[in-house]
């Protein structure tokens, strides 16, 4: 609790001392489901404060009300929402800044993880009624733009991929499995499909539809497996042209189907046109933490040899690392921190949401969940600098023809 005055200024602006931003972890606990009132299960978390988190396995709420006082472990994070938050105050807390900073260019990464039924997905993608963080940041990037088209042009492009088993697929357009490739900028999965987004009901029908296309699990027809990660990559290209470039841009990009980078310097190239400012938001719902997320270094050696999730064993191992310091950090052990290494250890605001459920049959996973989400507040990323792109400064007649056409646009 010693470090609470810290939690507080860092939960309303990512704070930069020079060593970097500290990732924001946010817990939320989802309303008890009717099968875990069934089986008769207690409820053994309570959120206090908005920032508290209070596990006890002994005590009923009502135990609690009574003795004001009952054993169990607290735990401070930059927001606690009680099962009674509406998806638009999480996305607003978590998110909403992150879709600002996009737009100036900086990258961002939200992540929800948590046991299996503990609230990732119903966070992260929610349903058409109740629509989760995906479409209310991707809601929000739109009228974003809307409100300032008189600073140019913006593009959104969207990607969406599944790790699954070490191998990564393109959820949008499913066929062969995706090679990772290094490149200056980073990693990239070669040939994934990038979405150009116009609205947010197609986004909506377009996640449906990629989460539809994610593994399965053969023991669990019809539910989505516990064990696929699923990626939304939302980037955010402003460019500042005359219309008839913006179209030619429109035209070009749509036939050069690669990865964003590949695109924005292929356009360019072939038609001298100028991207200003690039951001790149990652969504994550992450597969099931259960039995994953080891605790202890020996834990995690004896659960390698088991068949479990080596991304989520290579995450556990990368958060270690992060936290301790250490000056290599395992990302290449697996598909998952490879792709994921921009958010952890790079210039990025990242976000981390621990979902978890109220009920007592789930307090070990409760418990692994609550002690993951509290070592992540100890990463620090690398301060986020915008991703601005030069304009040439060669004085040729294109180039100032572009300066004119961008002062017209302007005007
Ligand atoms: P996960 O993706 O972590 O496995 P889900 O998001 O699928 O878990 O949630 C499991 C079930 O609980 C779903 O039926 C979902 O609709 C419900 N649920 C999860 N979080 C909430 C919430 N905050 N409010 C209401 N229902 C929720
Ligand atoms: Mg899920």
């Amino acid at each position: 609790r010693g470090n609470e005055h810290d939690l507080e200024t860092a939960s309303e602006k990512q704070e930069n001392d020079g060593n970097g931003s500290r990732i924001l972890v946010f817990v939320r606990l989802r309303p008890m489901a009717k099968k875990e009132k069934e089986a008769g299960s207690r409820c053994c978390v309570r959120i206090v404060n908005k920032r508290d988190v209070f596990l006890t396995e002994f005590a009923s709420e009502n135990d609690y009300l009574r003795l004001k006082r009952v054993r169990g472990r607290h735990f401070t994070f930059d927001s606690a929402f009680p099962d009674s938050t509406t998806q638009l105050e999480v996305y607003s807390t978590t998110t909403a800044e992150l879709v600002e900073a996009v737009l100036q260019g900086k990258n961002g990464s939200v992540f929800c993880y948590g046991a299996t039924g503990a609230g990732k997905t119903h966070t992260m993608l929610g349903t058409v009624e109740n629509p989760g963080v995906m479409v209310l940041a991707i809601k929000d990037l739109f009228n974003k733009i809307r409100q300032r088209s008189f600073e140019g042009n913006h593009v959104v492009q969207l990607s969406y991929l599944e790790v699954y088993n070490e191998t990564v697929r393109d959820l949008l357009s499913p066929g062969r499995p995706l090679v990772l490739r290094e490149d200056k900028h980073g990693i990239v999965a070669a040939g994934l499909t990038q979405y150009r987004a116009y609205s947010t009901d197609e986004v909506m029908a377009l996640l449906q539809q990629g989460n539809r296309n994610r593994t399965t699990e053969p023991t669990r027809a019809n539910e989505t497996s516990s064990r696929s990660h699923a990626i939304l990559q939302v980037i955010s290209l402003q460019i500042s042209i005359s219309l008839v470039c913006y179209i030619t841009f429109l035209i070009v990009s749509f036939l050069l189907c690669h990865t964003q980078v590949l695109v924005e310097y292929k356009v360019k190239d072939a038609s001298n046109m100028v991207v200003q400012r690039v951001g790149k938001l990652s969504l994550i719902d992450l597969a099931g933490s259960e039995r994953a997320l080891a605790t202890d270094q020996r834990t995690l050696r004896s659960l390698e040899g088991a068949n479990i999730n080596r991304s989520l064993l290579a995450l556990s191992s990368c958060i270690n690392a992060l936290v301790e310091g250490k000056k290599h950090i395992p990302y290449r052990n697996s598909k998952l921190t490879q792709l994921l290494k921009d958010s952890l250890g790079g210039a990025c605001n990242t976000v981390m949401i621990a979902n978890i459920s109220p009920s007592n049959l789930s307090f070990g996973e409760t418990q692994n969940t609550l002690h993951w989400a509290d070592r992540a507040k100890e990463i620090r990323t690398k301060t986020c600098d915008a991703n601005e792109v030069q304009i040439p400064d060669s004085e040729t007649d294109q180039t100032k023809l572009l300066l004119e056409l961008q002062k017209e646009n302007r005007e």
